[in-house]
């Protein structure tokens, strides 16, 4: 029990901490080349906002969208793929951004509207304790 399970200074620990590490960071380029190479396979290689077209020579500014936002909701039917430029992809996630504070706008402002909704939750609580 004195020995120590990944000492730095041995080369067989580290060796084999370095072989995890590389590991993991394969799988996951593995995933992500994965799903965009599916993606530029199964769709025309075009922005689905601004139309513009890519070739071989600017793909990498073609771009995969997660429309649910979960990069790791990867159907093989591609249904939660999206090709955009990388102008477009930026925009769709600032354009997410703004829908979702907007509504949390809304909802306190029907708390207003109603009345205070704890009010009734306290005297519920309330009456629990007696
Ligand atoms: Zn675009
Ligand atoms: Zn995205």
């Amino acid at each position: 029990m004195n020995k120590p399970p990944l000492d730095p200074s041995d080369s067989n620990s580290r060796s084999r901490l370095d072989r995890i590490v590389a590991d993991t960071r394969r799988k996951a380029d593995q995933r992500s080349l994965g799903y965009r190479e599916q993606a530029l396979k199964m769709y025309p290689w075009i922005c689905g906002r601004c139309m513009r077209e890519f070739t071989r020579a600017n793909l990498q500014e073609l771009t995969v969208h997660h429309r649910n936002h979960d990069h790791d909701y990867n159907p093989a039917d591609g249904s939660n793929w999206e090709l955009l430029c990388v102008y477009c992809h930026d925009n769709e996630h600032s354009r997410q951004l703004d829908a979702r504070s907007g509504s949390d706008g809304g909802r306190s402002e029907n708390a207003v509207a109603t009345g205070n909704p704890f009010a009734d939750l306290k005297a519920q609580m309330a009456r629990k304790k007696i």
